[in-house]
């Protein structure tokens, strides 16, 4: 009994160990898959920094990371950063805390302006498998950024690589947010259904409004981060149901969800071309599915 009690302790001291529990409880099929997983998560401020650490400590096996940023004073008001790191590239700062938290994850910082023709380029190779492969190397890219150009530059990379990728925002007056999976020709791209200011032509850098500045609650980038950090895990690990679209508003805590299905119109040529790749491979999905 002595030995089984000594072995149960090393067991639960090991944090692998008790993540597994979803595997003994029937939950995940199989956990350790996490491994083997990578994930590039694009903007490390008050969503993308926490998402990233809760994929650390969950032990996924390699994470990318993108921001142009350094850390300020100002952003204490969100989680993860700490004011000695101020001035440290964000990347470069979350890589230093994430190190610490999870030696085992093989971390890549890249301090780099993804929307730029050469920031453009540099994020591409980064996530292929071999330079102009068109294949991507990475399993799933989560957007934690705060603007249209760089999701747009986000959305434009992941149909040339066929890459799934999930979207999150917060609300300027950050009381609501959202996630959104956009899987190549099967679900809406991100020009697909573009927002209002954008489909009527006005530039989001004159929405800037006088004397307002955005106001950020670590509550409501915790919980967007979560909600990403979740949908992702059932992605990669294959459980539960993967919400394609969920909303969160946090005055009346009301979380709507809903599918998006591609718009036959997009203005993007490869999402069109996506899209009839999708539906090619619709009757081999479907005997497989029956099959299953
Ligand atoms: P605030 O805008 O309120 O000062 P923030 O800059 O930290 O805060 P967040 O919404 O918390 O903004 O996070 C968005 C992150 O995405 C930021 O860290 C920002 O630097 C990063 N980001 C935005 N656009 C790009 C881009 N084109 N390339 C790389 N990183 C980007």
């Amino acid at each position: 009994p002595k030995v089984d009690k000594l072995s149960s302790e090393v067991v639960d001291s090991n944090p692998y160990s008790r993540l597994m529990a979803l595997q003994r409880m029937g939950i995940v099929k199989d956990y350790e898959q996490i491994r083997n997983k990578t994930v590039a998560v694009v903007g490390m401020g008050g969503v993308g920094s926490v998402a990233a650490e809760m994929l650390t400590r969950c032990g996924i096996g390699r994470l990318l990371m993108y921001d142009y940023d350094k850390v300020e004073l100002a952003n204490m008001n969100r989680l993860f950063f700490r004011p000695e790191q101020c001035g440290m590239t964000k990347t470069d700062a979350a890589a230093q805390t994430l190190a610490g938290i999870n030696p085992d994850v093989a971390l890549e910082s890249y301090t780099m302006n993804i929307t730029t023709l050469e920031g453009f380029d540099a994020f591409k190779a980064t996530l292929e498998t071999a330079p102009g492969s068109g294949t991507s190397r990475v399993d799933l890219v989560l957007s934690c950024v705060d603007n249209y150009e760089a999701r747009m530059t986000i959305n434009q990379v992941c149909l040339e690589l066929n890459q799934t990728w999930m979207e999150s925002g917060v609300s300027e007056d950050a009381v609501s947010g959202h996630i959104q999976v956009v899987a190549p020709g099967e679900t809406a791209c991100f020009a697909c259904v573009p927002p209002l200011v954008v489909a009527s032509g006005i530039d989001e850098r004159t929405l800037k409004r006088e004397g307002v500045c955005a106001a950020s609650l670590p509550t409501t980038m915790g919980i967007v981060a979560g909600l990403l950090v979740q949908n992702s895990l059932k992605y990669l690990l294959h459980f539960g149901q993967v919400t394609q679209y969920l909303g969160y508003s946090s005055l009346k805590d009301f979380f709507p969800t809903m599918d998006i299905k591609p718009n036959t119109h997009c203005t993007n040529a490869l999402c069109r071309q996506r899209q009839a790749e999708w539906a090619v491979g619709a009757p081999a999905r479907e005997a497989a599915a029956a099959a299953a």
